[in-house]
């Protein structure tokens, strides 16, 4: 079994916290559904913002040229990153010169991924999440479920049992506005006490220099209006060209998010502040590696709503950590193989390839067939497991002999219509572990469709014509 399974294994063991993990993305998804009905022109939204993104892949040295020119004549700092470990590093190194000890940071996937909160953390900085479910996690010391809605993995009571422990507030409280008004008080402490702000990014105008983040809560205003000290950190893959594009993204992000018209709040940040220092990472961390391979550059047009996890019928019945990836889903299936394939060959097998993640990506990626496209390389590179590999080549000698399927069929039919259940049901059988195999039927297709005084499946059956009345 890979990590991937047996970590879902755990999770779907609490069968009601499998159905209402289900539900609840469910319900985000239907809200997607109705928000995105009711504007006519979604497809042509998503098929203009997916040319956009064509674009800017295709010219993604140029612009980030002019996102940087831009952003210096505003008086920005612009660092770039190579990788995650140099990133970390020029962080560190502008809060060591400003000696911060305390800093807010709002929610950004990519410092997730270059793991910054840790490396501040060992080098004496207090770094404090302000978005409340991402403040939930951290409190819990885990990684986020999910990439917009961190915390949907727990639920009220268990938030109510670690505000208690951390926060001292009253023992077995579970309403939601008396939690999050504690929340809100200790946040507002970390706000006032910041020294610097770090956010993400979720597009970078190449024409203007600016950034754009958008956040529900207004966390990233306030941290970045309190303190002197402002750093955002982008991916290269951020860029849109203009500020007229804007408009196309921010319509798609919040209703294939959360299935709001649009975030609360939509902040831009074009230059610092009179007395402070305004900075920029950009980092590559893999992204340009993404880029050359031809099969999956569309991959790096995701805008980071997480449509694609809400529908995922794994996703929402495994939950985001057996993932083991800081994207998770469908998108994370594809972006972290390229990061290290043998770690996370697993993770495009989790996937009905149903294509749903398709259906409702805002920027028109073609996820399941790229998970496709990773399982071929995976077994090519003679990732898989044995046992599934075996089984693989059977099933393809089988299949490419009509003779050995039709008796491989008549055995299967056989022996599951005859074989003491602990024969079909075992270890080996891991379908089986949490599904019935189906009534098996009394002949095959081909058998039946003889029987109808058919050969040949390229004859079409013989037609009647019914004359009208
Ligand atoms: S792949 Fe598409 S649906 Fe999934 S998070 Fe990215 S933009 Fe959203």
């Amino acid at each position: 079994m890979n990590e991937h399974a047996q970590k879902a294994a755990e999770f779907i063991r609490d069968e009601s916290r499998t159905d209402w993990h289900d539900e609840a993305l469910w319900f985000v998804r239907a809200k997607r559904d109705k928000a995105s009905h009711g504007i006519p022109e979604w497809e042509q939204l998503r098929e203009l913002a997916s040319r956009v993104k064509d674009n800017v892949l295709s010219n993604l040295d140029q612009y980030l040229e002019q996102f940087e020119d831009r952003a210096l004549q505003n008086g920005v700092h612009v660092h770039w990153a190579a990788d995650a470990e140099e990133h970390n590093r020029i962080v560190h190194g502008i809060l060591e010169k400003h000696q911060v000890q305390r800093l807010v940071k709002s929610k950004s996937m990519l410092t997730e991924e270059c793991r910054l909160n840790e490396y501040l953390i060992q080098r004496g900085i207090e770094v404090v999440d302000t978005d409340l479910g991402e403040r939930i996690i951290q409190m819990r010391e885990e990684p986020p479920s999910h990439i917009v809605m961190p915390a949907i993995h727990l639920k009220k009571e268990e938030v109510g049992e670690l505000f208690h422990e951390k926060l001292h507030t009253e023992k077995g409280a579970t309403d939601p506005q008396y939690l999050t008004e504690a929340a809100r008080q200790h946040l507002r402490q970390k706000f006032l006490a910041a020294q610097a702000a770090i956010t993400g990014v979720n597009f970078a105008i190449a024409e203007t220099g600016g950034v754009v983040v958008c956040t529900n809560e207004g966390n990233a205003d306030m941290g970045v209006h309190l303190a002197p000290v402002q750093i955002h950190c982008m991916g290269i893959e951020k860029i849109i060209p203009r500020a007229e594009h804007l408009g196309i993204f921010t319509r798609l992000l919040a209703r294939s998010a959360t299935g709001q018209p649009i975030t609360i709040y939509t902040s831009h940040y074009h230059r610092p502040r009179p007395d402070g220092e305004m900075h920029i990472v950009i980092v590559d961390n893999g992204r340009t590696a993404q880029l050359g391979r031809a099969d999956f550059r569309n991959s790096l047009k995701c805008i980071r709503c997480g449509a694609c996890m809400n529908t995922c019928p794994i996703y929402r019945r495994s939950g985001g950590h057996s993932y083991d990836a800081t994207v998770p889903g469908p998108i994370g299936s594809i972006l972290t193989p390229g990061i290290d394939l043998k770690k996370y060959s697993g993770l495009p097998f989790a996937s009905t390839l149903c294509g749903s993640c398709s259906d409702v990506c805002p920027v028109k990626i073609n996820i399941h067939e790229q998970l496709y496209m990773w399982r071929q390389i995976i077994a090519e590179e003679g990732h898989l497991p044995p046992a599934k590999k075996q089984s693989m080549k059977w099933a393809g000698r089988v299949l490419a002999r009509p003779g050995w399927y039709n008796i491989a069929g008549k055995a299967a039919r056989w022996a599951m219509r005859w074989l003491p259940r602990p024969f079909l049901y075992n270890r080996l059988n891991e379908w089986g572990k949490a599904r019935e195999l189906p009534e098996p039927p009394k002949q095959s297709f081909k058998e039946w469709y003889q029987q109808k005084g058919l050969t040949s499946f390229s004859e079409p059956p013989p037609r009647k014509l019914v004359k009208p009345k």
